[in-house]
């Protein structure tokens, strides 16, 4: 079929995918001047966008380090993409949008509306008045490249069982990871990459909560919550990650940032240990040597003898964790006045706040993941513009790309920047 510049489904870019980084390189690719169309399969773009942050949308950090992500390979090209659109541009992109971003204590940075859909809808209107169309409910099956240049993109619309044939001169493909399928991004996208003649690297979830073995006694304790250090050790005790952040409790195991951001690391170590035995471990006074937390106990109990051991501890871990910690695996009534603790007692429980074991034997999977660890390597696409070292015309940005950061914003910034840079070079490589 001959290409039409002038039919309705011809794109000189086609985006793939409307979430954070579909939109945003729809958006500069439209204002750089193209003919842009950006398909969503969802009924709706920008899923994430709107439930991100607990509705909020947490849309970047106050400060992002190449340090906040992890990839494969060619660890270069984040560093290279967050200099050419950092988080100044993304605050002067929503400011001129109308929508003022505010910073919370942690850094993090979210609408001064506190609503989500502020910043869906920037995009979405940026978009229009750039001249861009999006479509909704318009899944991408296959993009097959052109022997006289550029793209043929099937294309399957819910409502129609005949799909859509379309043309492209450029695609930016940002159609997310695996991360949350029920959104949209179910991980289709990597075999039309690889289709395209892309690389996949092995995909795991990230930003998880954990699961652990039945039985643990910390299981009993759902909903405590507490700033705590958590590392992750090979079976000779080597700390291949920690964190430091705040830990929650939950029926199933541990949830939180600090243990979410540590979620990529333990299946990480898991593939690179095979059959190596991984621990867990938590510090609930985070930092504490043993032998620092030790001495503390001792000299509280010098200074408090008759003071029980449970309300020592409740000025520095949660009541109902103390209590816990004393009566299981400590093995003393939480009630027992400090003075009175045995030195195995206190030394048992010394360990036990500077590294209680805990038995992980999983996370919660995609269903409740937050960002896809893996993907299309970096090294397959060029650093400056984010066109594939495979298929001239073809751009890859977001999550598809082997690159996850931790909570707190840095994914987004991911999303914008090389959406960003995919999308303007796309928008100049079609004007051609
Ligand atoms: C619950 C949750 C909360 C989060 N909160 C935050 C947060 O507060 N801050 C932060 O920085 N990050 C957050 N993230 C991570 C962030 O949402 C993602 O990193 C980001 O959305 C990735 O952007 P993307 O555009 O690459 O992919 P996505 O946002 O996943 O968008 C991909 C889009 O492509 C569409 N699509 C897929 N395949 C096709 C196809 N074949 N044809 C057409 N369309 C297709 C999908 O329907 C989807 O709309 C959160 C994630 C989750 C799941």
């Amino acid at each position: 079929m001959p290409t039409d510049p002038h039919s309705e489904r011809h794109a000189e870019v086609l985006v793939v995918g409307g979430g954070a980084a579909g939109l945003y390189a729809g958006v500069w690719a439209a204002r750089a001047g193209a003919r842009v169309a950006v398909l969503e399969g969802s009924r709706r773009a920008g899923a994430k966008v709107l439930i991100a942050g607990g509705g909020r949308c947490n849309v970047t950090h106050d400060v992002v380090r190449p340090a906040d992500y992890c990839t494969s390979r060619a660890k270069a090209v984040v560093k290279k993409t967050l200099a050419r659109h950092g988080v100044a541009d993304v605050v002067a992109f929503f400011a001129e949008r109308g929508v003022e971003l505010k910073r919370e204590e942690t850094g993090k940075l979210f609408p001064v509306s506190d609503k989500a859909r502020s910043v869906l809808d920037a995009m979405t209107s940026a978009l229009d008045d750039a001249g861009g169309v999006l479509h909704t409910r318009s899944r991408v099956t296959a993009v097959d490249p052109r022997t006289a240049g550029g793209f043929d993109v099937r294309v399957s619309r819910s409502a129609d069982p005949e799909p859509e044939a379309w043309t492209a001169d450029r695609v930016v493909f940002c159609p997310g990871g695996r991360a949350l399928p029920a959104s949209g991004s179910d991980g289709g996208g990597y075999a039309i990459a690889e289709r395209l003649g892309h690389t996949v690297t092995a995909t795991w979830p990230a930003l998880v909560a954990w699961t652990c073995e039945e039985g643990h006694w910390l299981q009993e304790l759902p909903g405590v919550a507490l700033p705590a250090e958590v590392r992750v050790t090979n079976a000779n005790g080597k700390v291949l990650a920690r964190q430091t952040g705040d830990t929650l409790v939950t029926h199933r195991g541990l949830s939180g940032p600090a243990p979410m951001d540590l979620s990529r690391h333990i299946e990480a170590a898991r593939r690179s240990e095979p059959g190596g035995r991984l621990r867990v471990q938590i510090g609930f006074w985070p930092g504490a040597t043993f032998d620092e937390a030790d001495t503390r106990l001792r000299e509280a109990a010098e200074a408090e003898p008759r003071a029980a051991v449970r309300s020592f501890l409740k000025w520095t871990i949660p009541q109902r964790l103390a209590e816990a910690l004393l009566a299981g695996p400590v093995g003393v009534d939480p009630g027992t006045p400090l003075g009175h603790l045995k030195r195995e007692h206190r030394r048992a429980l010394a360990h036990l706040l500077v590294a209680t074991e805990v038995p992980v034997d999983g996370d919660r999977g995609f269903d409740h993941a937050e960002a896809t660890a893996g993907g299309v390597p970096l090294d397959e696409v060029d650093p400056a513009t984010f066109q594939s070292r495979r298929r001239r015309g073809l751009f890859l940005a977001g999550e598809v790309l082997d690159v996850d950061g931790r909570i707190g914003g840095y994914n987004f910034q991911w999303a914008w920047a090389s959406g960003f840079l995919a999308g303007s070079a796309a928008a100049a490589a079609a004007a051609v």
